[in-house]
């Protein structure tokens, strides 16, 4: 089976591990902080706060960000459950925007006209999550504009885009938003097997999710409510968790991260390689916005459905019979079933639920050769022609 994505783990990556490994501190010492620091310097960001997943990283920022009960945060449907799920942890209510039928990120125009209904209800959002769907990068200027003239927060949900760049600045410089997140789980740009980061421009910010990823406890004089009863003192001054991530994940992370650019541009070559041999198929290739340098986490395809005699679900059954491992990103959050109790339904996103009928994400990741790559565009002539 040819996977839609995986690592690549190399020797170094192992050398680094172990290093780790035979050293004093396994869980939270010294090579935390260097991965911080590595990925926040590559990114353009001031701190960088490493956690045990990405979907660690988003909670920690909405309640950074002071989401709580009676707040609202906005995300796109076509997501993975987590950019949605943040808020539910903290309480708050979940709203979705529909999507662009270009790119598949979060409607910017569809946002607008959301956001005056919403004011003129008194319902505006606290935080709205645009996600970069497949590493290409959401119209960020025009989102924070919107979040100038309403008053919300931006987190972007970068879990696809490390190494990605908007405007000719690279994905996490926050530019454009308060925090972004990064997710380095197995199947995304770089790994640490779980983990995430939250990266902003804000001392204040990137202080409470280092306090909440640890129990909310501190051991700095500054934030005590009183002088230090010995050496040994600590104090729990908030309610947080233990979303740590270990020195053996941020080793791995630090290695992998030195070849960031090289396996972007692996996976440009290949979605290059895509758009050249799908060409005479009757599939949409992924279109990309000029201002946005995608990190092509994905490749989808769409099936011009009213063209072909196929089904969706026939091309797709077609392509895992040919052992090419295609899946498909994402079910619209709102038609989850525990997102349909709370009152989403089918119909609520037209757009949104018009690519999960077409869309099939297709193999991609840095190490697939070109003769796997062949056999992918091979079996989907196949399965959409014959
Ligand atoms: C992977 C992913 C997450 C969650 O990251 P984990 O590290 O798996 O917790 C969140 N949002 C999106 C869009 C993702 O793809």
């Amino acid at each position: 089976m040819i996977p839609y994505g995986r690592q690549d783990i190399r020797q170094e990556d192992i050398d680094a591990v172990v290093e780790v490994l035979q050293s004093d501190f396994i869980t939270q010492g010294p090579v935390v902080p260097r991965f911080e620091e590595a990925v926040a310097s590559k990114v353009g960001a001031r701190y960088g706060v490493a956690v045990n997943s990405g979907t660690s990283a988003l909670h920690v920022a909405c309640l950074a960000l002071g989401l709580g009960p009676g707040n609202r945060l906005w995300t796109s449907p076509i997501t993975f459950v987590a950019s949605a799920n943040c808020a539910i942890y903290c309480g708050a209510q979940v709203d979705f925007v529909d999507i662009d039928p270009v790119t598949y990120n979060l409607s910017p125009e569809a946002l607008e006209k959301k956001l005056s209904d919403a004011d003129e209800k008194s319902c505006l959002p606290d935080i709205v999550v645009p996600v970069h769907l497949c590493g290409q990068s959401c119209e960020m200027k025009r989102i924070h504009e919107l979040s100038q003239s309403y008053g919300f927060k931006v987190i972007e949900d970068a879990s696809h885009a490390l190494g990605g760049r908007y405007r000719d600045f690279p994905v996490g410089c926050c530019r454009y938003s308060d925090i972004t997140v990064f997710s380095f789980h197995p199947v995304k740009i770089i790994t640490t097997a779980e983990g995430g980061m939250a990266v902003t421009n804000d001392a204040a910010l990137a202080g409470k999710m280092q306090l909440l990823r640890s129990h909310g406890i501190t051991r700095d004089p500054e934030l005590m409510t009183h002088a230090a009863d010995g050496p040994w003192y600590y104090q729990q001054i908030d309610l947080g968790y233990n979303y740590r991530m270990t020195d053996i994940q941020a080793a791995l992370g630090i290695s992998q991260l030195n070849r960031l650019d090289e396996y972007v541009t692996r996976r440009h070559e290949i979605a290059e390689r895509y758009d050249r041999l799908l060409s005479d198929l009757l599939v949409t290739v992924p279109l990309q916005h000029p201002d946005a340098y995608s990190s092509w986490h994905l490749y989808v395809i769409r099936l011009q459905l009213g063209a072909i005699t196929k089904s969706h679900r026939e091309v797709f059954e077609s392509m895992r019979e040919s052992d090419i491992g295609v899946n498909l990103h994402y079910i619209p959050v709102h038609t989850q079933p525990w997102y349909e109790r709370m009152g989403f339904k089918k119909g609520d996103y037209p757009e949104a639920e018009q690519y999960y009928a077409e869309a099939i994400s297709l193999p991609m990741y840095p190490t697939m050769t070109d003769e796997q790559q062949d056999q992918v565009v091979d079996a989907l002539r196949g399965a959409v022609v014959g």
